[in-house]
C-alpha cells in the first residue's frame, strides 16, 4: 500500500469517527503506544487531546511507525484540551484520562477477540471466526429489540459499538452486561472482552493499524475500520440492558429457556422442510435449538455435517457451513435463496484495506445481519 493510500484511509475513518460517533464539541484523548519517527527506533508513549480532527491528522502524519493508536469514546471533560492542545506530546505521568474525567457514558463496547498467545496479530481464519462470533451476538441482541450497533474490525477482532446513554457511574451495569454476554458467548476461539466497561477506556482508533508482534504472511497487521454504522443510530434503553444483565445470571441461565418467543418468530423446522432441506440431527443451543443439515444448501458436495441452522429462543436465526468456499454465506443467503430480497437500510463503508475476501464476506453477513432483517 502507498504512502498515499495509507494516508487517505487514515483521514476517511477519522472523519467517519468524527461525524458518526462524536457530539459537536467533543474532546477525544489520543494516545499512541510505541510511536517512533524510524522503524528501528524505541518507542514512546505520546498523547493528545483533540477537538477537531485537521490537526489529528496532520499530528498522526508525523508518527509513521507504532504499537497501536487509541482514543476516548466517551465524552471527557472538554477542560483536558488544554494538557494538550490538538497537538501529540510525550506522555506524562498523571496525564492521561481517567474514569472521573468522563461526563457521561455513550458506548457499549463488545469487544470479540480471537484466543491466541499475546503479542500476535491474529490470523485471517481467527478475524472470520471473531465475524462468526459478531454474527451470533448480533443475532441474539437483534431478538432482544436492541437497536442496531455500527460494527469495525478491530485490527485483529470485531468491535460491535452499542450506543447506550449511561451516567459515568452506572452501578456496574454496562460491566454486568459485557460479564453476562462473554458467559453466553466465549469460548475457546473468540473471547468476548469483559474489561472494556471503564468509562476512560480508550478503543483503537479507527483508520490505524493495529501492529501487534511482527506482520507475518500468516499474521499480518490490519487496518482497525468501520464497516456500518446505521443511519438512525438509537441508544439501548436502561430496561433493556438492565434485563441482559438480568438473564443472562450464572444461576438464572436457565430461564434463557423461557425467554418469550417472538410472536412472528420462524418455526425453523416447518421452514427447512418446505424447502426441501432435509435435517440429520438436532440438539439444544444457547437455549434455543440447532439443526444439523444432511447437506449444506450452498454445495450439495458438503455432506459431512458441516453446514447448520440454529434459533435463539427469542427467535433470531442464524446459518452457516464450515466449509471454507463457504465462508460468507448466513441465514440471509439461505432465506434469499428462497425468498426475495428484503429492503436494506443503514449505511455501509467500503472496504478500503488489505483484509482477505474471507473476512470481508464475514463482515458482510454481519451487516447484512442487520441490514435486512424482517
Ligand atoms: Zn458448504
Amino acid at each position: 500500500m502507498s504512502e498515499a493510500e495509507h494516508s487517505s484511509i487514515v483521514r476517511d475513518m477519522i472523519r467517519q469517527v468524527w461525524m458518526r460517533f462524536l457530539e459537536p464539541d467533543q474532546v477525544i484523548e489520543v494516545r499512541i503506544l510505541g510511536a517512533r519517527l524510524f522503524e528501528n527506533a524505541r518507542g514512546n508513549t505520546m498523547s493528545g487531546y483533540f477537538n477537531d480532527q485537521t490537526p489529528l491528522i496532520e499530528e498522526l502524519a508525523k508518527y509513521p511507525h507504532y504499537d497501536g493508536i487509541y482514543f476516548t469514546l466517551n465524552p471527557i471533560d472538554p477542560r483536558l484540551l488544554s494538557r494538550s492542545e490538538n497537538r501529540i506530546q510525550d506522555a506524562k505521568s498523571g496525564g492521561s484520562t481517567g474514569d472521573s474525567d468522563v461526563s457521561s457514558r455513550r458506548f457499549l463496547v463488545i469487544d470479540l477477540d480471537p484466543v491466541r498467545p499475546s503479542g500476535i496479530s491474529a490470523s485471517d481464519d481467527e478475524v472470520v471466526d471473531a465475524a462468526n462470533k459478531a454474527e451470533e451476538v448480533l443475532a441474539f441482541l437483534d431478538g432482544q429489540e436492541w437497536p442496531d450497533p455500527a460494527i469495525a474490525l478491530s485490527g485483529n477482532g470485531i468491535h460491535l459499538l452499542y450506543r447506550i446513554d449511561l451516567p459515568t457511574d452506572d452501578a456496574g451495569l454496562v460491566t454486568n452486561v459485557l460479564q453476562a454476554l462473554s458467559d453466553c458467548f466465549s469460548d475457546d476461539k473468540v473471547h468476548l472482552d469483559t474489561s472494556v466497561g471503564n468509562p476512560s477506556r480508550l478503543i483503537r482508533l479507527y483508520g490505524t493499524m493495529a501492529c501487534k508482534g511482527d506482520p507475518t504472511d500468516e499474521r499480518p497487521h490490519r487496518f482497525a475500520e468501520l464497516q456500518y454504522v446505521p443511519n438512525s443510530y438509537l441508544p439501548v434503553s436502561h430496561r433493556q440492558l438492565r434485563e441482559m444483565a438480568a438473564l443472562l445470571r450464572p444461576d438464572r441461565r436457565e430461564d434463557l429457556q423461557r425467554v418469550p418467543r417472538a410472536v412472528n418468530a420462524l418455526d425453523v423446522p416447518q421452514w427447512l422442510d418446505s424447502h426441501d432441506l432435509e435435517v440429520r440431527s438436532e440438539k439444544p443451543w444457547k437455549g434455543g435449538t440447532l439443526w444439523v443439515l444432511e447437506a449444506c444448501p450452498w454445495n450439495s458436495a458438503h455432506t459431512n455435517g458441516s453446514a447448520f441452522v440454529a434459533q435463539f429462543p427469542n427467535g433470531n436465526v442464524i446459518a452457516r457451513c464450515h466449509h471454507e468456499s463457504c465462508q460468507g454465506r448466513g441465514w440471509d443467503e439461505l432465506r434469499q435463496m428462497f425468498e426475495s430480497p428484503k429492503p436494506t437500510s443503514g449505511q455501509e463503508f467500503a472496504t478500503p484495506s488489505n483484509t482477505s475476501p474471507a473476512i470481508q464476506a464475514a463482515f458482510r453477513r454481519a451487516a447484512n445481519q442487520k441490514r435486512t432483517k424482517r
